[in-house]
């Protein structure tokens, strides 16, 4: 579907973070398939409206695809009117049994046109997805669903988080990345991507997470693509589902006005193919990164100059740019030499020290992959 956005620059994506590579992940997206014969096999299916022989074969060639990649791909079956529709969904699993993040993206078109970028584009990265993370060792499962039916009103998606999706008691969904819409047409400017998040306030409580992992992802975008991120708003995708019962969610939209748009011409020739490969590696370096990619990069002693704690000074949050790799140990040590927060992180997240007076303190970061261990200072100034 076809949006309007308010674009605010992600300005923290090229000055405060710029991060150190990681090179598990970085591999990983270099990976990238020459994608334009996949799109093109996506749109040669055809028209994939729903209740249109198109979307049936559609579905089965996507069968087909996951299972030449090794999955064992689920088929959720529901109705839209008389017509019957599908989400395929296949799953990575991770080493914490029931956590997941999902990665979505809706294989249906409008009876216009082959739907080539929207969401041939999308179908695609979620294929390469599967492919590039297939034997990665990742902490937390990956869970990838095509939905159908979206152009019916975002049909497959509702009917997933209402009837397929386990109850939270049973398993704990962290994000939900979408993708829908990330070619861009080739007559236009794509040396940027929209990187969606939630600022829809029903409920509003997931809105600050949402808005984190989004700033993440664009940083992710900045430092494993060639593109620049751009932030926006998820919305009329299905993201929406998700949003509405208290989930997290992000995700990847083209950033300019496609002249294609639910039209017969939204075919492979009018898409921008290096700019969606970069999108693509984006999304890769997404959910390798929410997934908490496992193995260790080979650092093994750290030299200081590695290290950095950004912002410096800080005041209400301070984060670890450092090319250690996996979970973090940190401890903050006040002027007295008493311990005033431990916590473990991973990767960028930020640390909260709202409740921290300010002043000087000693930060140990220790990581137990590597037997890192390092001393830093940490000044809080408001
Ligand atoms: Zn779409």
């Amino acid at each position: 579907m076809q949006k309007v956005f308010l674009f605010i620059i992600l300005c923290s994506a090229h000055v405060g973070f710029a991060q150190q590579f990681e090179y598990r992940i970085a591999r990983q997206c270099d990976l990238v398939d020459s994608i334009e014969e996949q799109v093109y096999a996506y749109e040669k299916i055809g028209i994939k409206a729903t209740g249109t022989a198109g979307f049936d074969s559609a579905t089965v060639w996507l069968i087909n695809r996951y299972t030449a990649l090794g999955y064992s791909p689920i088929v959720d079956t529901f109705l839209v009117g008389e017509d019957t529709s599908y989400n395929v969904i296949v799953e990575k699993p991770g080493s914490e049994p029931n956590k997941w993040i999902i990665v979505g993206a809706h294989f249906d078109s409008v009876d216009e046109g082959p739907g080539a970028n929207d969401n041939g584009s999308g179908v695609i990265a979620t294929l390469e997805i599967a492919r590039l993370i297939k034997d990665v060792d990742t902490k937390i499962g990956v869970r990838i669903v095509n939905f159908g039916a979206e152009e019916n009103g975002l049909v497959g998606s509702r009917h997933y988080v209402a009837n397929t999706l386990a109850d939270e008691t049973e398993e704990e969904i962290q994000l939900m990345i979408n993708l829908d819409q990330i070619g861009g047409a080739i007559t236009s400017n794509n040396s940027t991507i929209v990187c969606e998040r939630d600022e829809d306030d029903s409920p509003f409580s997931n809105n600050e997470m949402s808005s984190r992992k989004t700033d993440t992802l664009g940083r992710l975008v900045y430092l494993y693509t060639t593109i620049s991120p751009i932030l926006g708003r998820a919305e009329r995708s299905d993201y929406e589902p998700f949003e509405d019962v208290g989930l997290v969610v992000t995700g990847l939209y083209q950033n300019t006005p496609n002249p294609h748009y639910h039209n017969a011409t939204d075919i492979t020739a009018n898409i921008d193919i290096p700019a969606l490969k970069e999108v693509i590696k984006g999304a890769v370096a997404a959910t390798l990164y929410f997934s908490r990619i496992q193995g260790v990069v080979g650092v093994e002693k750290l030299d200081r100059n590695q290290v950095n704690l950004l912002p410096l000074p800080a005041a209400s949050h301070f984060s670890i740019s450092t090319p250690i790799a996996g979970p973090l140990e940190v401890t903050l040590i006040n002027s007295y030499g008493v311990e005033v927060l431990v916590q473990q992180t991973e990767g960028m997240e930020p640390i909260s020290i709202t409740h921290l007076a300010s002043g000087a303190y000693t930060v140990k970061i220790y990581s137990e992959a590597n037997s890192t261990y390092t001393l830093y200072k940490l000044i809080i100034a408001r």
